[in-house]
């Protein structure tokens, strides 16, 4: 009889420790879907598992195949957090319903408030410039001062800009919308597309490549494009010119993250994003692709810091979001391309 309880006392142990040891494997992991890629992101997971214990399993694609993922998913996903690039994507995702509302003094205290979406669905971990950079031979500084001053008679012929169907400038346009108004934003960009070297470009580096070949001038780009240029080819012809010191500052952008709609393991989520927005994650997440950190306190690399202190538009980058659809019909009426 007693041999008997012990056996059965033994096998419910058994089977206890078992399914507890499931249940933890389970509890204590997160899964991400990200539109940064792995070597982004790979170093603050490993951080993060290292003082948690908690794993991190993780899909990256681009934002379009994610979204449409977790849209067709619902809530089903497997994935507990979805990290993407620009405060426009992270909008969609949170106007398609794919986030919930993150409740947190650690964000709230780690992330200022224009670097984040108002209703907490999404947070920003490391800020982008969007910027100009100029051909040091052909253009004093002096000579630059706005974003809107490019589209002024004096730079015809000397403009480059990157294709209007990218988000970043499609954002770009958005806030200078909540700043000017669409009357006089779209003025501002017909300037721009007369001033026009040649046709948009693809990407940023070839607007950047085009000013260094002396084709144009001056352009806009994110400033880790420049960085990662000028690492490979350090005598360039380019430099950084910071717009809007005397008004309303740079523009400036997020890659950030949010929490699913359908996490299953929303606390571990939780954790892993205020670790990313920690000083420990910081560096890791920004320095590695060039950007700024978005927690205020932490120091961009050296490299970045180089560039020079700035001031940055104030504005929450969920407006790049909120005036995306108005932005990229007026670049099309404006005939930016
Ligand atoms: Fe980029």
């Amino acid at each position: 009889m007693l041999r008997l309880c012990f056996s059965r006392y033994l096998a419910a142990m058994l089977c206890c420790t078992a399914l507890l040891g499931t249940n933890v494997a389970y509890a204590e992991q997160v899964v991400v879907y990200s539109a940064r890629i792995e070597q982004l992101i790979k170093p603050m997971f490993d951080a993060f598992t290292q003082d948690t214990g908690i794993a991190v399993k993780f899909v990256t694609d681009n934002e379009g195949a994610l979204l449409a993922r977790l849209k067709a998913e619902g809530k089903n996903t497997p994935a507990d957090m979805l990290i993407t690039v620009d405060a426009g994507n992270l909008w969609e995702a949170a106007r398609e319903g794919l986030l919930r509302p993150v409740e947190s003094k650690t964000l709230d205290a780690n992330i200022p408030a224009h670097l984040r979406d108002p209703q907490k669905q999404w947070f920003g971990l490391s800020v982008r410039a969007r910027t100009m950079v100029y051909n040091t031979q052909k253009v004093k500084p002096a000579e630059l001062s706005s974003y809107d001053d490019l589209a002024e008679p004096k730079w015809k012929g000397r403009l480059c800009l990157r294709s209007s169907k990218k988000v970043y400038n499609q954002s770009l346009v958005a806030m200078m919308i909540a700043e000017h108004g669409e009357a006089k934003t779209e003025q501002i960009v017909k300037g721009w597309v007369a001033n026009f070297a040649t046709d948009p470009l693809s990407d940023d580096t070839r607007a950047m490549e085009f000013v260094a070949a002396g084709k144009c001038d001056v352009t806009l780009v994110n400033t880790y494009y420049y960085g990662r240029l000028l690492t490979k080819n350090p005598v360039l012809p380019l430099a950084i010119f910071w717009p809007n010191q005397a008004g309303s500052g740079v523009h400036i952008n997020v890659s950030g993250a949010g929490i699913t709609k359908g996490a299953k393991n929303e606390q571990a989520a939780i954790k892993l994003l205020e670790f990313l927005s920690s000083e420990k994650a910081q560096n890791l997440f920004a320095d590695i692709n060039m950007e700024y950190p978005a927690n205020p306190r932490i120091k961009p690399d050296p490299v970045v810091a180089a560039w020079g202190n700035f001031k940055q538009n104030p504005m929450n980058v969920a407006t790049a979001g909120e005036l995306q659809a108005a932005a990229v019909k007026l670049m099309d009426r404006a005939g930016y391309r």
